[in-house]
């Protein structure tokens, strides 16, 4: 895992990467967040700038993702952690007995399926899906009393492969509290050269005396989504519903509105509306409860009904045009105006 590959985190690699360059480097470090904002693959991609051989550097105000520094990904040590076989480099998580496996003991034994996991998911698969993975629906797994001595055993190893020997404990809150005893006796004299770090959505959990022991790192939550300006759902809903009435005074005055707004906006506005008709279409289509979400129920249950397959692609093709006239500097109002009109008649002839 390269930072690059972690999107909407650019402070917090750089940050971390600073930090490795100028010799800082934690014995326990503890990032808490969701999972899906990268938490464990930020884990990850800092293990593998620590360990690689060829750090690259570069202008943070010119990279395409805006970061300082990165693994290079294709020295040895970077190319182990990725598939996840650096024999310095173990990871814990909440290990369970599965049907085909029923002799789980630790997170050793389940080594092989949770690195099939996180190469799947590209260290971003939550917590269910972890469980949905082994196929154990309602079993909780734990970091057992079993995974900490594997932690004091491995800290008294000699290190084989570099100079660091690194143990990453995702979801540490899930550890019992056997486990975490014995986790923290090792926190209370580390060893050289060992670096603890545990990944955590919830904190609450955690032992006191273990997180004052360790340097805690907040991952911002990242919405994978677009994000679209919260004025859009209103503006769509009403919008909308003037197309059914077709009164000409309220859809006059409906696209005054809409033409006052940018350019920029205004396509961007069409763009979210090409993504509504989508999810509309989708719903229609699978018969499912999971239709829109603009915060008005009758809407959100009402409408998605009349968008079928039928009319679906002419009314893309007229937001696009609509959107392309825009972009070629058409007067908003008597684009809006036309486009109004033609989605008025397809939506009705549905
Ligand atoms: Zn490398």
């Amino acid at each position: 895992m390269r930072f690059k590959d972690i999107a909407g985190q650019a402070v917090l690699c750089n940050h971390l990467t600073e930090s490795v360059d100028a010799g800082r480097i934690a014995h326990a470090v503890l990032l808490h967040g969701p999972t899906s904002s990268g938490s464990l693959a930020l884990a990850l991609a800092y293990t593998q700038y620590i360990y690689c051989s060829d750090r690259q550097h570069m202008d943070p105000t010119t990279d395409a993702h805006g970061l300082r520094a990165d693994s290079c990904g294709v020295c040895a040590h970077c190319r182990k952690i990725e598939q996840l076989t650096h024999s310095d480099v173990h990871l814990l998580f909440p290990n369970t007995s599965i049907e085909s496996n029923k002799g789980v003991k630790s997170s050793a034994d389940q080594r092989n399926e949770f690195r099939s996991f996180l190469l799947q998911h590209h260290a971003f698969g939550s917590l269910d899906e972890w469980y949905a993975f082994l196929g154990v629906a309602n079993q909780q797994g734990i970091v057992r009393e079993s995974d900490a001595d594997d932690i004091v055993r491995t800290l008294t190893l000699k290190s084989y492969e570099g100079s660091y020997k690194t143990i990453i404990i995702w979801m540490a809150e899930r550890m019992n509290s056997t486990a975490a005893n014995k986790l923290l006796k090792t926190l209370e004299e580390p060893a050289d050269k060992t670096l603890l770090l545990m990944v955590a959505e919830n904190t609450a959990t955690i032992l006191p005396t273990i997180l004052s022991r360790t340097q805690q790192i907040e991952v911002p939550r990242v919405t994978s989504q677009t994000e679209w300006p919260e004025e859009f759902a209103p503006l769509f809903v009403n919008w909308m519903r003037m197309l059914f009435k077709l009164n000409m005074a309220q859809l006059s005055h409906q696209v005054d509105g809409l033409a006052s707004m940018g350019r920029e906006m205004q396509k961007h506005f069409l763009a979210y509306t090409s993504e509504m008709v989508r999810q509309c279409l989708l719903h229609t289509m699978a018969g499912t409860a999971n239709g829109l979400h603009t915060g008005d129920e009758r809407f959100d249950s009402a409408f998605p009904s009349m968008i079928t397959i039928r009319n679906a692609e002419q009314i893309y093709r007229a937001l696009n045009d609509a959107a392309y006239a825009i972009e070629r500097n058409a007067a908003p109002k008597i684009t809006f105006m036309q486009l109004s009109f033609t989605l008025s008649k397809l939506i009705k002839n549905r």
